[in-house]
């Protein structure tokens, strides 16, 4: 699963983490998580989330493996 850590108020971070024992599994950055509008309710707005390639991203949900995630020792 996805949790957001925000240090004293300025530093935000994006991190996968087990569901089962909460320990971290990597650092995501958020054009792992952004949704395209749509998928968001907001109707096309226009706006077009890229990835850092300048490819437009249109994933309408999280992939499972973000919902969902396991560490190595959990993974049984
Ligand atoms: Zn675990």
């Amino acid at each position: 699963m996805i949790k957001l850590e925000i240090k004293g108020n300025k530093q935000q971070t994006i991190t996968k983490v087990c569901n089962t024992c909460g320990s971290h599994i990597e650092n995501l950055s958020l054009e792992n998580i952004v949704l395209t509008g749509k998928a968001r309710k907001r109707g096309d707005n226009g706006l077009r989330p890229i990835d850092s390639d300048g490819n437009e991203i249109t994933r309408e949900e999280l992939p499972n493996d973000l919902e969902v995630s396991r560490c190595e020792n959990c993974n049984d």
